[in-house]
């Protein structure tokens, strides 16, 4: 029963993710107006609005205008909710927090190469709950440095971004096993690399985080 309950509250995150990284895309407000069709602009109604199912009645297209809803929508409401079953203790809620945090900034950096810059902050802060302090000096110093480095380097090889989210996963899960789903990350973007046009890495490494952090939960038989 917790772990259906827990699956129901990680797919309303999920849900809320995309619908704010829709808004920040759009540079809309976070809080008005209500849901709503992206297309035809309608409000939506309350029986549209519940995650997963809402889209399966639906068939995946909006109830009004018809035109297709994207599928991540119904993807990331289901690995929100898988993601929120792991929660057994208190590393388990940290870890799936910074997931859905760097998730939403995945979702933004695919539409418009950026992200909110309080994600970083907040989930540097989650990665260092109960670490000692030379870990918040050297977590913090690093994030710091980015910050303040990359806007004078002209054309970097991997944006500042992404190497803040390897900092904060360097912090949370240590550098082996962060190593581990980077060369995963690396993969899955070379295989979708078409153009030479820069290409949003955030939905790479959260998508191989993610992945990893499942797999690892379900061979440890922690769910
Ligand atoms: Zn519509």
């Amino acid at each position: 029963m917790v772990t259906v309950i827990l699956f129901v509250y990680g797919s309303c995150l999920g849900s809320l993710i995309v619908a704010l990284a829709c808004r920040y895309a759009q540079q809309a407000s976070y809080w008005s107006p209500a849901s709503h069709c992206d297309s035809c602009q309608r409000p939506l109604r309350y029986w549209q609005l519940i995650p997963i199912l809402s889209y399966l009645l639906l068939r995946g297209r909006c109830h009004f205008c018809h035109v297709p809803i994207p599928f991540t929508v119904l993807l990331v409401e289901i690995i929100g909710g898988l993601v929120a079953t792991t929660i057994s203790d208190n590393f388990s809620l940290r870890v799936t927090l910074w997931l859905i945090l760097w998730g939403f900034a995945a979702l933004c950096d695919s539409r418009t190469l950026t992200f909110p810059g309080w994600v970083t902050w907040a989930t540097a802060g989650l990665a260092l709950v109960g670490q000692p302090p030379v870990s918040w000096g050297i977590g913090l110093g690093l994030l710091f440095l980015i910050h303040r480095l990359w806007p004078h380097w002209h054309s970097p090889t991997i944006g500042d971004g992404d190497l803040e989210m390897l900092v904060s996963a360097g912090l949370l899960w240590g550098v082996t096993v962060t190593a581990q789903w980077l060369i995963i990350a690396c993969l899955l973007a070379i295989s979708r690399a078409r153009t030479t046009d820069r290409l949003p890495f955030l939905p790479y490494l959260t998508t191989a985080a993610t992945g990893h952090w499942l797999i690892t939960v379900i061979l440890t038989s922690a769910w």
